[in-house]
């Protein structure tokens, strides 16, 4: 007995067909799950140079070992993929039903490769995988996909589905399960390219069974009674990542009109206790007692009257502070808005604050924009700009390839208003007043990413976050650990009280897998997971010159915020001299032989070095 199903679906849309594949022990002990193996399948699987959106990009999905337990806040799924906004590869976390389904079903991961003829689904029951064609799917939100498929399925149904976005490919669509989204890196936009508009599961619900049936139990009951009591899980269940718009204004890194600045006025309309008044009802992932989310009223667009599962505090920053604005529904509008085409919250704010910036600096006008007016806090305008990316029409066709081809399109000085890390769009904390998160955004082998490995210290005040010298080692350590959580899959909310030595017991328990052998040794898998993933982008061409940060990062000292009024990033190389070190890497930032070789991974040297 064990909580993993050992098994992978195959799915191969180019000739639709279907293989179960058994997946060896070893690489749980290796890889754990999750990202952790969707990193191992898609390094072996994927030659270099592959095109994102061709079909032998694989698209895989992923459970984590100690998903649907009972264990709260571990039943969330990773998609991976090669992003058709990064080039690299790339992880998208998400939450709704879908990944508990898949282990129902009775796999661990689901590779999807190929593409089919025409616009499809795959229905997977307890006895084979059905290829179905999509055209009464085609244009609907994720909203109506799901309806249909339960209508078409049964009510027990769950899916993982695109929007009008995917279908159209904005290189930023989403994933959507139930009211969750695998959001960034353009997860939903592979789905599209593969003709793939969702894929549903109605099998009977399969219990997993731990290894030591007991001692998980008493794990899990050991969990609970953290949980209940705990001061961060109380907050937030009551007011969940809104709380953190004044937090981040608080320490002046929250960006404001395209990173220009870091703090702004009346930023407590948009506080956790103002959201909190918005909210409907509690919402949250499959077997978790936090329930972070809320549902909330859309009072414009498609989905006026109904309620969404928002904002998290980073479509408050995107669709807030941002554009320069602080109306809290005027975030909840826009949040239903990029729901129902299917796109990222972050990469529409931060490809639109972009435009604002060009606007406001007179190098486009009206002319350039379809006539909308881009003043900064405009609120018709940008969510006219919304609908225009959603369709991919118009103005919107070039900032739905993301900012990073937007500038290069543009031109010119156009480059230094976009703010992005190797194509991914930067996300709610300005890196200039925390340089580890500097130096974690810009070595995040995603691109721009506040969840690749979070300097939590400094953001909690314990180490000053001001200081460049010591974060190579630190910022090295917080990434493994990231990885590992993403491993498990630990919810970063959600796993609150855990520490190394209870995912140690709680994997021993669960699995029987003797491979961890140790707490220790579970960063050093997290750290496996980093290399092989660095291996993919080295493998792809990245290098030092990649690991960068936007040029206003180190050039233009922080304004209007608060402490960190003045800051800028000094001396990125050192900090990428420190880092590299600290993971053993050469000063290009490639893994060194002996690295993969301590790592148990020297087959990858192979192709890299
Ligand atoms: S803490 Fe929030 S995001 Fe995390 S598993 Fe629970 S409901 Fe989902």
């Amino acid at each position: 007995m064990t909580t993993f199903a050992g098994k992978l679906l195959r799915i191969d849309l180019s000739n639709s067909t279907y293989r179960v594949e058994h997946i060896p022990d070893l690489c749980y002990g290796r890889f754990i799950s999750a990202r952790g193996l969707g990193a191992k399948y898609l390094y072996d699987e994927l030659k270099a140079s592959a095109d994102p959106l061709g079909p032998e990009n694989r698209l895989i999905m992923s459970i984590g070992v100690l998903g649907g337990t009972g264990l709260q806040g571990f039943s969330k799924w990773a998609v991976i993929t090669k992003s058709p906004l990064t080039g690299t590869i790339f992880r998208s976390i998400t939450g709704g039903n879908f990944g508990v389904w898949m282990k129902h079903a009775g796999y661990d991961l689901i590779i999807i490769q190929g593409k089919a003829r025409m616009p499809s689904y795959v229905h997977i029951d307890k006895d084979t995988v059905h290829f179905q064609g999509a055209e009464d799917l085609l244009g609907l939100d994720y909203r109506w996909v799901q309806i249909k498929l339960k209508e078409k399925h049964g009510p027990h149904t769950e899916s993982a589905c695109i929007g009008p976005a995917g279908e159209k490919l904005v290189r930023y669509a989403v994933i959507h399960s139930g009211e969750r989204t695998a959001s960034r890196g353009g997860m939903g936009t592979v789905m599209g390219s593969k003709n793939l508009k969702a894929i549903s599961i109605n099998v009977p619900i399969r219990k997993p069974s731990p290894f030591d049936e007991v001692r998980f139990k008493n794990l899990v009951k050991k969990q609970i009674n953290i949980l209940k009591e705990h001061p961060r899980r109380k907050n937030m269940t009551t007011l969940g990542t809104p709380y953190i718009t004044t937090v981040v204004d608080g320490l002046g890194i929250l960006p404001v009109r395209n990173f220009q600045e870091g703090s702004i006025q009346a930023i407590d309309e948009m506080s956790g206790n103002e959201f909190y008044k918005l909210k409907k009802a509690k919402a949250g992932c499959y077997q978790c007692m936090t329930r972070c989310g809320g549902m909330r009223e859309v009072t414009r667009g498609p989905l006026s009257g109904m309620q969404i599962d928002g904002p998290e505090y980073e479509s408050i920053f995107a669709f807030g502070p941002l554009l320069g604005l602080t109306d809290k529904q005027f975030v909840i509008n826009a949040n239903a808005l990029c729901d129902y085409y299917g796109i990222d919250t972050i990469s529409t704010g931060v490809c639109i604050a972009y435009a604002c910036e060009l606007f406001e600096k007179g190098i486009i006008s009206t002319s350039d924009t379809d006539g909308l007016d881009l003043s900064w806090g405009n609120e018709k305008s940008i969510f006219s700009l919304i609908q225009k990316i959603g369709k991919r029409e118009g103005v919107g066709y070039l900032l739905g390839q993301g900012v990073k081809r937007a500038a290069e399109h543009m031109g010119g000085e156009t480059n230094s208003f976009a703010m992005h890390i190797k194509g991914l769009e930067l996300p709610g904390y300005d890196p200039r007043g925390v340089k580890g998160y500097a130096l974690s955004m810009a070595t995040s082998n995603i691109g721009g990413s506040h969840m690749y490995g979070r300097p939590r210290e400094e953001l909690s005040g314990m180490v000053d976050s001001f200081t460049e010298e010591g974060k190579g080692a630190s910022i090295a350590q917080v990434q493994k650990e990231q990885a590992l959580e993403d491993s498990l899959i630990a919810c970063t909310f959600g796993n609150t009280g855990l520490d190394l030595q209870m995912y140690f017991e709680l994997l021993t328990a669960a699995t029987g897998i003797e491979e961890f052998e140790s707490p220790d040794n579970l960063v050093k898998i997290g750290e496996r997971i980093v290399c092989t993933e660095r291996c993919f982008n080295v493998r792809e061409g990245f290098r030092r010159k990649d690991d960068s940060l936007p040029k206003r990062m180190i050039s233009e000292p922080l304004m209007n915020a608060g402490p960190s009024t003045g800051q800028v990033v000094k001396n990125l190389d050192k900090l990428l001299d420190e880092y590299y070190k600290a993971l053993g890497y050469t000063g290009e930032g490639i893994p060194t032989a002996e690295k993969l070789k301590d790592l148990g991974i020297e087959e990858l040297a192979k192709k890299i070095i």
